[in-house]
């Protein structure tokens, strides 16, 4: 049997084509052959198992081996095999209407995933790294004759009588000069960890021979001529990774076992929710959550998707919502069309019920983790409270399920939840046209001064000190009702909150605008907006505050987010709050001279900038100086 043909398309040549645009990608050629091997070897037992094939299958297996000197590498199986028949058939006919469709599409192909599974060209991925391929199998059909196909990267193609004599089937490549650095152990081993590293086939990995120990003196002496060499069995795949399994035959430790094999540097995840779900999509997995570090950027890119325990990708972006991009873990789904432009899966209908699948399912056990043991799930507070409020602000569905178990923290380091919040404030709080006012500082230290004293009014302070709460105030203050959220340094504490009762000033109209002149003189920045008013007398002379609004404007601009670049310079503006009930006001406007009265008003002014950390440069240096003169 002899036979020579044409492989059916019609360009002249594509492989040099498929080998020039698929370049950056060719690893994957070994992907590509050794999951073919597996869907062989799979057939076969499901054949068995449908009573369909009644011969031994034997132990399952794949083999890859390179030989440096022959630059060769060879995937085997011991799977279905194929006839001469089933080559012509599979193999010879490219899976594409025409040359010209092919040819019209690679052009705008991102990567060699998009291009193999568009055309089928799995197998023809071989020809990126080598310039000739042979094919050497036999069908497990009774009767079936060794096949033997060869082909050197041109349309055409031979196939002879083959030499095998065991079922399974056997691809060489012939490795090409481009491509040698594929005929390295360390090279394969890695690409192997990488691809195939889950697949449901135990595939063993070169023929490493060792030396078996003597058993006798005889032998001992015999081995020092002719040492007998054995084979030692280095299956490199975990055939059953835990997503295959059902969760309820897993215990805590396989879950952290299956964690340490992905990610072995890594400290221990606070917790897992493993995916599983068949309808209306096939979607298996088990997500992590990280201890977070302050590298966020390194964390992500830490889930792996697969299809069928094959590895696909680690770009998982448009499939997890970005907000849990910074869990680990992997998702196994054969539903999620890997060969399509980013675009498309944006829109994918399936894509996107994936999406608020795991949303809901990462809501759902933060839910159970606080409902069944509030005391460890408000000690993970701090790592997983980056997820649930990036969650919150990007996701309105997550929001609406995330206010029942998402925490606020206050400075005394008290967790509660949104509704115990309300309650624990509502009767202080609420200022006189009913609305509710929450305090945060993003600063604890620095904000002390303004802390302190709404504690002494009985105000509550919230700490809202992580990169993300800005994003958290704005968004809670647009879903939580009638209530305002404002930083503690916003304005002096007898305006954060007002209530009906007016505190009197002790100064006369009068003396309110000559204090001031005396303060705008003292100070004279075009910054700083002097105003006095009646405050508590036990509340400091001179408070700088900038107004909620205007600083979150700032802040914006500073992000460069929200559109904002427009505002880009917005000056600063502060307000200077002179409490004219404070006894130091009454004397400083009774000092002998004008020179006395500035001076000390500068003294008061440094202290409030003083206390809020604003106090820098030749002001401080003037500052001590003035001190020192004044004791
Ligand atoms: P795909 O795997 O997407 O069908 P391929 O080009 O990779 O495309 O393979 C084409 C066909 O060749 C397979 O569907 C299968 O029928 C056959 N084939 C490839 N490799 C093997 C193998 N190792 N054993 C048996 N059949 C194989």
């Amino acid at each position: 049997m002899q036979e020579k043909g044409n492989i059916s398309i019609h360009t002249e040549n594509i492989f040099p084509i498929i080998k020039k645009f698929l370049y950056s990608d060719n690893e994957i050629f070994l992907r590509e052959l050794v999951s073919n091997a597996v869907d062989a070897v799979q057939k076969i037992k499901r054949l068995a198992a449908l009573g369909q094939y009644n011969g031994s299958i034997g132990e399952p297996l794949v083999q890859v081996a390179f030989d440096k000197e022959k630059k060769t590498i060879t995937i085997s199986d011991n799977g279905i095999g194929m006839t001469a028949e089933e080559i012509k058939k599979y193999i010879n006919q490219i899976a594409f209407s025409g040359a010209e469709e092919f040819v019209e599409k690679f052009k705008d192909a991102k990567d060699a995933n998009e291009l193999i599974g568009k055309f089928g060209l799995g197998f023809y991925s071989a020809f990126m790294v080598a310039d000739q391929v042979e094919i050497q199998t036999l069908s497990y059909q009774d009767g079936a004759e060794p096949a033997h196909w060869i082909c050197d990267g041109s349309t055409e193609f031979e196939i002879t009588e083959g030499t095998r004599t065991t079922r399974g089937t056997e691809i060489i490549l012939h490795i090409n000069a481009d491509s040698e650095e594929f005929l390295d152990e360390y090279k394969l081993q890695g690409i192997l960890d990488k691809y195939c590293r889950f697949l449901p086939i135990p595939i063993k990995f070169g023929t490493k021979k060792e030396y078996a120990p003597a058993d006798t003196e005889e032998e001992k002496a015999d081995d020092e001529k002719t040492p007998k060499e054995i084979e030692v069995d280095n299956i490199i795949n975990n055939t059953t990774p835990i997503w295959t399994k059902t969760p309820t035959d897993l215990k805590d430790e396989d879950y952290l076992a299956f964690y340490r094999e992905l990610y072995p540097m890594s400290e221990e995840p606070l917790f897992w929710i493993h995916l599983n779900v068949d309808y209306p999509f096939n979607l298996t997995g088990v997500l992590y959550f990280p201890k977070v570090k302050n590298d966020f950027e390194l964390q992500r890119n830490k889930i792996k998707l697969f299809s069928r325990q094959v590895f696909i990708t680690d770009e998982v972006k448009d499939i997890v919502p970005e907000f849990l991009m910074l869990l680990h873990g992997v998702i196994d789904s054969p539903d999620i069309p890997l060969n399509v432009s980013r675009s498309f899966l944006q829109a994918d209908s399936n894509v996107k019920k994936i999406n608020s699948y795991i949303t809901r399912k990462v809501a759902d056990k933060l839910a159970e983790l606080f409902k069944n043991d509030r005391k460890s799930y408000e000690e993970k507070w701090s790592d997983i409270g980056l997820f649930v409020k990036y969650g919150m602000i990007s996701e309105e569905k997550f929001y609406d399920k995330a206010k029942d178990f998402a925490l606020l923290t206050n400075t005394k380091k008290e967790l509660s939840t949104l509704s115990e919040y309300k309650t624990k404030v509502e009767t202080v709080q609420t200022d006189k046209d009913g609305a509710l006012v929450y305090l945060y500082t993003n600063d604890p230290d620095k904000q002390d001064t303004f802390i302190q004293s709404a504690n002494r009014k009985g105000y509550d302070v919230l700490l809202m000190n992580s990169p993300i709460d800005n994003h958290f105030v704005n968004i809670l203050e647009r879903k939580l009702d009638k209530t305002k959220l404002k930083r503690v340094d916003a304005d002096v504490i007898d305006k954060l909150i007002i209530k009906d009762e007016k505190i009197e000033s002790v100064l006369t109209e009068e003396q309110s605008d000559k204090v001031k002149g005396i303060f705008e003189k003292a100070i004279n920045r075009a910054t700083m907006k002097v105003e006095v008013e009646g405050l508590s007398p036990d509340e400091l002379p001179v408070t700088v505050t900038m107004d909620e609004f205007m600083r979150r404007m700032k802040d914006m601009a500073a992000m460069g987010g929200g559109g904002m670049s427009f505002y880009g310079n917005i000056p600063d503006s502060y307000k200077v709050a002179i409490n004219a009930n404070n006894k130091l006001i009454g004397r400083i406007l009774s000092a002998g001279t004008e020179q006395e009265q500035t001076r000390l008003a500068k003294q008061a002014f440094d202290l409030a900038l003083l206390s809020q950390g604003m106090l820098t440069g030749a002001d401080l240096t003037e500052f001590v100086n003035r001190s020192i003169e004044l004791i």
